[in-house]
């Protein structure tokens, strides 16, 4: 058995249940026997692999997106480029090599890197050892120096850690939920129904499809996200704006419970070994633009990962680097049909934007999602 699980069965034991939120927290980022500040997770003898570490492309691309926001902003002298969860650095790595098309550009951005994993971080610290621009870290996005700001995350969401409510009273509305929790039960970790009443504060927090639920059907809600939302719009009140996620989930609400946990590249059971596996839930895409309107900031429609690396010069991209380096032809096909194709990520994965107010839909989106009135 993982230390990490015989150190929550004694919690348990002790002071009660945890919240599916708290038990995702303490899995993923408790600092000594914690998921990420124990590990490298990714690559291909890693737990699971992810767009930047599958193609040089994606990154690039991302780089091109973030030049582009920077233009859209009115070249400003300095821009802050931030990425959240930057996993072993190569997507920065790759935007920056990217990003040299204009010098302009490059002398402006300063970048930030909002990790939690020390581990991590000193990988990131070696991948952009020779970054052609400064890079340094910061514990959160309210420690960033202050001036206009770029964000993205890629696969950043999904680790955040969700709650999850299971409705047992229709008739009763958003009090009818009840939280399902992580228990000690028969000698073993199990999931359990929290008898205690919701708070309105967090009924309120539910998505608005959950008057859809049928009984006993399954929210996840994410108030990491939430959190992270409010953290953004704090930030273009005073500073102009824009921010990328790429992740995966439905563009609307879905019920049932999504919390996974990877090893080498294989699903198993979420209680099987806490701390020595990855655990992923997916976005729900519609609650993240509600939790922005929530905030008054501008967001995008979601657009699927396929659709979106296509505008932003894919093919092209694929094309010239095969002409190349003829020899790696083969292997750019696979890596294009990898990010693209409907059956790996290209219909799973979705990209969405938020940004200070006053600017254009950014490159790559089709269309701003209106709030309801
Ligand atoms: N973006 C990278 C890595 C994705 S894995 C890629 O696409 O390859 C998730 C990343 O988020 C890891 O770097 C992990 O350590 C980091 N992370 C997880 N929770 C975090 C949190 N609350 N704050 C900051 N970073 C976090």
């Amino acid at each position: 058995m993982s230390r990490l699980k015989e150190r929550l069965i004694e919690r348990i034991k002790a002071q009660g249940p945890l919240t599916v939120a708290e038990y995702m927290t303490f899995c993923l980022l408790d600092p000594v026997d914690g998921y990420y500040p124990t590990r490298d997770p990714l690559g291909s003898d890693g737990d699971f692999i992810t767009a930047p570490e599958i193609s040089q492309m994606f990154g690039e691309l991302i780089g091109l997106w973030a030049l582009q926001s920077w233009m859209d902003m009115g070249k400003p002298e300095k821009v802050q480029l931030v990425e959240m969860g930057p996993g072993r650095g190569i997507m920065m790595a790759d935007m920056l090599r990217a990003a040299q098309l204009d010098k302009d550009f490059l002398k402006a951005v300063n970048v930030t890197l909002i990790e939690a994993s020390a581990a991590l971080e000193a990988v990131q610290a070696k991948t952009l050892a020779a970054a052609p621009c400064p890079v340094s870290w910061a514990p959160d996005l309210a420690s960033v120096a202050a001036g206009p700001i770029i964000i993205v995350g890629n696969e950043f969401l999904d680790c955040l850690p969700i709650r999850q409510f299971v409705q047992k009273d229709r008739f009763a509305g958003r009090a009818g939920w009840q939280e399902r929790v992580v228990s000690y039960i028969d000698e073993r970790l199990q999931y359990a129904l929290s008898p205690v009443p919701l708070s309105d504060v967090v009924q309120a927090s539910l998505p608005a499809a959950q008057k859809d639920a049928k009984i006993d059907e399954l929210l996840e809600v994410s108030p990491a996200a939430a959190q992270v939302l409010d953290q953004i719009k704090a930030r273009f009140e005073t500073d102009k704006g824009r921010a990328l996620f790429i992740d995966y989930g439905p563009a609307e609400t879905e019920f049932g419970d999504s919390l996974q946990a990877l090893k080498r590249h294989k699903k198993v059971g979420v209680f099987l070994d806490p701390g020595n596996t990855d655990l992923t839930a997916r976005v729900d895409f519609a609650a993240f633009i509600e939790a922005a309107h929530s905030v008054n900031m501008r967001v995008t429609q979601p657009v699927e990962q396929r659709e979106f690396l296509s505008k932003l010069g894919l093919e092209m991209r694929a094309m010239a680097l095969a002409r190349a380096v003829p020899e790696s032809k083969a292997k750019i096909g696979r890596q294009l049909h990898r990010l693209t194709d409907d059956a790996e990520m290209g219909a799973l994965f979705k990209a969405i934007a938020v940004q200070s107010g006053g600017m254009e839909l950014p490159l790559g989106f089709k269309s701003f999602a209106e709030p309801l009135a």
